[in-house]
């Protein structure tokens, strides 16, 4: 060991004073620099553009996710924080040829068949390579498909339960959303479970540019008959071919099933000081479906949560507690990421101080939903204060406010945090293959960037205890 001059010394200590990270906490001052630090930062846009026009669709099991963990790695590697791969099995659903014609209803002119443009579902079984020619039965509801169950063997089930983009433009668009996938999960699996030859759905979206929207069905093995969705367009033509007598299709769908993938949930942790013990996590899902790039869903909430700890690590900010990034595998077709989180945690689950999740696109933010005990109710004041410039100082206590990654936390009492967004726009792309980076507004983005920053670094920064979530709200 060699003696240093004092001098030497003190230069060295002076030096890394300077580097060392400040822990200012939930002060005005800070949050304030907080936000016009995200507000002025381009760093989420171009990550966004690095996964959706680099690496693309981004489905389990495809090369496309295994390039976007390597991707999303590398950058939170280069920030400095410190990256775990949590190994995940994922399915591996392939799509195949997907084609549709009307080849018999009644008026036909001789000849003729009417094209329909669909999509199949995650999880949809196979026809035979040369296709299926099966009459249409068009189903309003889950008890018209009862009232007529004698109709159904060997039938290709038509679920025309349309979206409704009024609901949508009036603030409820998940709701309306719902209403319509309860019959590509529940519906599909019910036209099996009664022996359909094959089932469609109406697509949940209210673009109506005759694009199909694909999502995951409810079959499994042993149930697995193909399954698609079909434009809004074909839907309602097909209700009004059925009308006038029997309606027959030809249809091709040759997805396959493969082995499962090994994949990774991307953790990527700015460790915290004197809480590091406790986690704050943020985060959104890698995995995206494969027609379009997954620019809004969920790329939008993957960089949002990536850009959290590229903003703190501008301003040199340190967390009290820890703040893990979370970019989740496989919430479309299967959320084992979040069960293999889940799995792996559930034994210090109380560690986990508060869990963010964005999955809702990139509409404009308003503030943020929680399921965080009503009595902690007016412990974000200050947060919102900092927000209100950026029209995001809204908040909603919900019973449960977890999206699909967070909500097994949730159950178990780590209170959630998901962002109130404009969605009325959402389900026009969505799981579509106009789901791309131009349907992004960078100004949104950068105000997402802004409120999820500032819950991340407030939440990770509270001397007061937020309380546990009330789990058995969601069981
Ligand atoms: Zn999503």
């Amino acid at each position: 060991m060699s003696r240093k001059p004092l001098y030497l010394i003190l230069a060295t200590c002076l030096f890394n004073s300077a580097a060392v990270a400040a822990t200012p906490g939930n002060q005005p001052a800070a949050l304030n620099q907080i936000r016009e630090a995200a507000l002025k930062s381009d760093w989420a846009y171009e990550r966004l553009a690095d996964l959706t026009d680099l690496v693309g669709p981004r489905l389990s099991g495809s090369a496309g996710e295994a390039a976007a963990v390597q991707q999303v790695a590398a950058a939170m590697r280069k920030l400095g924080a410190t990256v775990t791969l949590q190994p995940v099995k994922v399915p591996h659903w392939v799509r195949g040829a997907e084609s549709a014609e009307l080849v018999e209803y009644s008026g036909r002119p001789a000849g003729l068949s009417q094209k329909v443009v669909l999509t199949a579902l995650g999880g949809s079984g196979a026809t035979p390579a040369a296709g299926l020619t099966a009459q249409v039965m068009v189903v309003r509801d889950f008890d018209d498909l009862k009232a007529r169950a004698a109709e159904v063997k060997g039938r290709i089930v038509l679920f025309d339960v349309r979206f409704d983009q009024d609901m949508a433009n009036h603030g409820l668009a998940g709701q309306a959303y719902g209403q319509v996938t309860r019959y590509r999960g529940g519906g599909t699996r019910m036209a099996a479970e009664m022996g359909a030859a094959a089932v469609l759905v109406s697509s949940a979206g209210g673009a109506n540019y005759r694009l199909p929207h694909t999502g995951a069905s409810g079959l499994q093995d042993g149930l697995r008959i193909p399954a698609a969705a079909v434009a809004v367009e074909d839907s309602l033509l097909m209700a009004r071919l059925a009308a006038r007598g029997p309606l027959s299709m030809k249809l091709t769908l040759t997805p396959q099933i493969l082995p499962d993938v090994d994949s990774f949930n991307v953790i990527a942790d700015l460790p915290g000081t004197d809480k590091a013990g406790e986690i704050v996590i943020v985060s959104g899902h890698l995995d995206s479906w494969d027609l379009g790039t997954g620019a809004n869903d969920d790329g939008t909430g993957v960089v949002s949560s990536m850009a959290v700890i590229d903003t703190l690590k501008k301003l040199n900010f340190q967390p009290r507690r820890t703040i893990r990034m979370i970019a989740w595998a496989n919430e479309e077709n299967g959320s084992r990421g979040a069960q293999a989180y889940l799995e792996a945690n559930k034994a210090g689950v109380e560690k986990h101080f508060a869990a963010v999740e964005t999955d809702e696109g990139s509409g404009r933010p308003f503030g943020m939903r929680t399921s965080a005990p009503q009595s902690a109710g007016a412990f974000a004041a200050p947060l919102q204060a900092a927000l209100l410039p950026v029209g995001a100082a809204a908040m909603q206590r919900l019973d449960s406010a977890a999206g699909a990654d967070v909500r097994g936390l949730e159950q178990l009492g780590v209170p959630s945090f998901s962002p109130l967004i404009d969605d009325s726009d959402y389900f026009s792309y969505h799981h579509t293959a106009a789901d791309t980076l131009d349907k992004v507004d960078p100004q949104n983005l950068k105000r997402h960037v802004a409120l999820v920053s500032l819950w991340t670094w407030y939440l990770a920064n509270m001397e007061q205890p937020l309380g546990r979530a009330n789990g058995a709200a969601r069981q």
